[in-house]
């Protein structure tokens, strides 16, 4: 369990920023499940609850999601349900049980980056872009290439462009991390194909991509892209699965995900 010198509660997110800023070891709580699970000594927590970043909110072009949204709302948010169809839905709801996702955030999740993250595929297979206090914002593909920096995550947006699309995971059991996860969309004749928990954080295999969005939708061309795709990018081998077994079964599930979606 972390340890914690002060708390505080700010009213305004400049305010948060300044105090994150101040010191070092100051750091921001989301829903404090992965916190939880270490042993860091925290100067001053800074909890984000007074900032009003808990809604999901929709205009004609983009869904936004506040850093302090829970993936239980997410799971069972309307506005995401009619927008994106299941896959932001599918992508959490085998995460742990519902109590759990009543209090894991979703801006701690996408900040933190985390290689096994079911969450960020998804959102990488849309067009999402996110917004830092203090970078602005970009694309969440940019997002996750840039090196860390200390900084205040406040909302995402997902453009509204009917995409469809399909996400995958393998699981040694229910409710364990997953072993590698995939997504992938297709707008129009543009496909998008992600491979997460590889154990590295998800990315889009481009060439992949960009290979079935100018191909004639055939049984040997499908193959081609899904072997493209797990040759682009690397698998490696941790305590849950060796970087074979990730490579095999993630041609399984990228074929599985391209069949649905078309
Ligand atoms: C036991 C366990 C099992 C899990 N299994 C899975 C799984 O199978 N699949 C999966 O996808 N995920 C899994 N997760 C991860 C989980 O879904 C969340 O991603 C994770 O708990 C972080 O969310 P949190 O709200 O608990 O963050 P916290 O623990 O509060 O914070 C995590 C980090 O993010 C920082 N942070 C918080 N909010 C912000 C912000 N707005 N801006 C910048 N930094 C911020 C904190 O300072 C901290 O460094 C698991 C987590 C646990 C504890």
């Amino acid at each position: 369990m972390f340890t914690l010198t002060d708390i505080v509660q700010p009213t305004t997110i400049e305010e948060a920023y300044a105090i994150l800023m101040k010191r070092k070891n100051n750091q921001i709580i989301g829903g404090s499940a992965f916190l939880r699970m270490g042993k860091k000594r925290i100067g001053t927590g800074i909890e984000l609850s007074n900032l009003n970043l808990d809604y999901i909110k929709e205009d004609e072009d983009y869904v936004e999601i506040g850093a302090m949204t829970t993936f239980r709302e997410l799971e069972t948010s309307d506005i995401i349900k009619n927008n994106f169809g299941d896959i932001l839905n599918h992508s959490v709801r085998d995460i742990i049980g519902v109590q759990f996702r009543s209090v894991v955030t979703v801006g701690a999740t996408v900040f933190s980056k985390y290689g096994f993250s079911d969450l960020i595929i998804a959102l990488l297979c849309l067009d999402t872009e996110i917004e830092t206090f203090s970078k602005g914002r970009m694309t969440l593909d940019k997002f996750l290439d840039k090196g860390y920096e200390k900084d205040l995550l406040t909302k995402i947006y997902i453009k509204k462009n009917n995409k469809k699309a399909s996400y995958k995971s393998l699981r040694n059991a229910k409710s364990d991390y997953p072993i590698v996860n995939v997504a992938v969309s297709k707008l129009d004749n543009t496909f998008k194909i992600c491979i997460g928990a590889r154990p590295q954080v998800a990315k889009e295999a481009k060439n992949a991509s960009e290979f079935l969005s100018n191909n004639n939708i055939t049984d040997e061309n499908i193959d081609k892209a899904v072997q493209i795709a797990v040759d682009e990018l690397s698998f490696g081998t941790n305590m849950k699965a060796s970087k074979e077994y990730r490579y095999a079964m993630a041609r399984v599930l990228i074929k599985r995900a391209i069949m649905e979606v078309i």
